[in-house]
């Protein structure tokens, strides 16, 4: 059958695109390399949209929680993986919970009965020259499509595993405690520095020896990535002071809060742990080569014994995975087409969002966008206030390009209410998207398809 879009991959994105485009009649060829004799490391079958870890879609609920608030998004715009997954939906309290094989079998079967969607058992290797193309190969794409992608987009922009400092919500920050400035006073004051005395550094040290630690899957073990970006309790384990010549380095860095009348700049504290901006919002600060496998209960236990981290939240906790990206807020468009060959657009983890939720979301949008870019129509953002046009601003240009590294949708990601108080804002940033999203929805069904 001829296609008007060819989508490379049959995962969450890839399936839920070739969905948006199908029920608008557009004719698409879904190529998945699975079935075809291929598989990645971490897929066990066949299935479209196969989940390859938990069973989890995160918490449903949209009146506090941001990837709640993504789904009834989605489910506002007729997403198949949530179709699907209330199908399949097995018990788990206020989270969404899926049996996968009956999840994955339904995706399969709602895509078989478009006639206008062809899905073909192949492996594709190239970026096609020509025709509107989404690629959503994911976390683990081919090696040879990866190479061709490397090609188009230069070596340095395509990553082969993330290496996720934790990032921590700004208004959860001590400032009382921390300042801000840059080492030797160079540059602007752009980190914020959590001071440590002796005592606290050699405590955290440990705390690092002791704390549980996450293993590697053998073929991540075989990714040859650590010594570029070794975990802190690594780095820890080489000695005593080696954090303190690398990430938590205090040289050059005054301590205002510890001024005297004969240091009136402050001292340098024994250690230092800094945070970087994150987002152009400034509301999301990454620990700077705090990159970790520490467990995750670990992880936030251990850092909020770190001064002026006590009460932190964090938008998302550390971890290293094999995990490929693309640098996407340099090379795509606001549209996730790539900069230096339009026709192509990606969609799902390969854009640098992460999760399932996140994945199928940013597959439905590029669905939504191909069938606009089809049928003439100019394209209409969903607001930045609402889950999807925060997480679609933060991959297509809001987050910082050179600290770029996958990312959960977050409340982090929202214009901030700093007028609300703390303990509302879920709430109020919940209202106001679903308003918002609303108003995109009325507009976006105004326009004739
Ligand atoms: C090991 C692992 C565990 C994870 N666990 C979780 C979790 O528990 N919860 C969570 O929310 N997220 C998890 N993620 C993150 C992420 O959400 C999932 O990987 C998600 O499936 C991404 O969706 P996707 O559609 O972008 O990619 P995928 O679902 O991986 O789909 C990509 C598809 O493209 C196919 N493909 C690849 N290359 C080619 C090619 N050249 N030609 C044709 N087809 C190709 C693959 O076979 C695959 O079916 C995990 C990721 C990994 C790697």
């Amino acid at each position: 059958m001829a296609h008007d879009v060819h989508i490379i991959g049959g995962g969450l994105a890839g399936s839920e695109a070739a969905w948006q485009l199908g029920r608008r009649g557009i004719r698409v060829r879904l190529s998945e390399m699975r079935g075809s004799g291929d598989t990645t490391p971490a897929h066990q079958g066949a299935g479209l949209a196969e989940l390859v870890c938990s069973n989890s879609f995160r918490s449903d609920d949209d009146e506090k929680n941001a990837v709640g608030l993504l789904h009834h998004e989605m489910r506002r715009l007729d997403s198949l993986v949530m179709r699907a997954g209330e199908k399949a939906r097995v018990p788990a309290g206020s989270a969404m919970a899926v049996d996968r094989e009956v999840f994955s079998a339904q995706v399969e079967r709602e895509l078989a009965s478009l006639p206008s969607v062809e899905i073909v058992r192949e492996r594709i290797d190239r970026l096609p020259e020509s025709g509107l193309t989404i690629v959503a190969t994911g976390p683990l794409t081919a090696a040879a499509l990866a190479e061709s992608i490397v090609s188009a987009t230069g070596s340095d922009r395509l990553a082969f595993f993330d290496a996720i400092a934790p990032i921590v919500h700004h208004d959860s920050i001590d400032m009382d405690v921390c300042w801000m400035a840059a080492r030797w006073d160079k540059g602007g004051k752009d980190y914020i520095n959590c001071p440590m005395t002796k005592e606290q550094y050699l405590a955290f040290h440990q705390g690092l020896l002791d704390g549980e630690k996450g293993e590697f899957k053998e073929w991540e073990a075989n990714t040859p990535y650590f010594e570029g970006c070794m975990p802190i309790e690594v780095m820890a384990e080489r000695g005593v002071d080696t954090l303190r010549f690398g990430p938590m380095k205090p040289v050059g860095l005054d301590n205002p809060h510890w001024a005297t009348p004969e240091h009136p700049n402050g001292r340098w504290p024994y250690a230092v742990v800094q945070l970087r901006q994150d987002n152009k919002l400034g509301t999301l600060w990454n620990m700077v080569g705090f990159q970790t496998k520490l467990k995750h209960a670990e992880q936030v236990r251990l850092f909020r014994t770190i001064p002026g981290l006590e009460n932190a939240e964090f938008a998302r906790l550390g971890g290293l995975h094999r995990n490929t990206f693309l640098n996407s807020p340099v090379l795509l468009d606001r549209q996730l087409r790539l900069k230096s060959a339009p026709h192509v657009r990606f969609a799902g983890q390969i854009t640098g969002c992460e999760g399932y939720v996140e994945s199928a979301a940013v597959g439905l949008v590029a669905g939504l966008m191909t069938a606009g870019e089809l049928t003439g129509q100019d394209w209409l953002s969903p607001p930045r206030s609402t889950a999807m046009g925060a997480l679609l601003a933060h991959i297509t240009g809001d987050a910082e390009a050179e600290t770029y590294q996958p990312m959960n949708v977050n409340f982090g990601l929202f214009p901030p209410l700093p007028d609300v108080k703390k303990k509302q804002r879920k709430e109020a940033y919940t209202e106001r998207a679903k308003a918002d999203f609303g108003q995109w929805l009325g507009a976006i069904e105004r326009v004739p398809a």
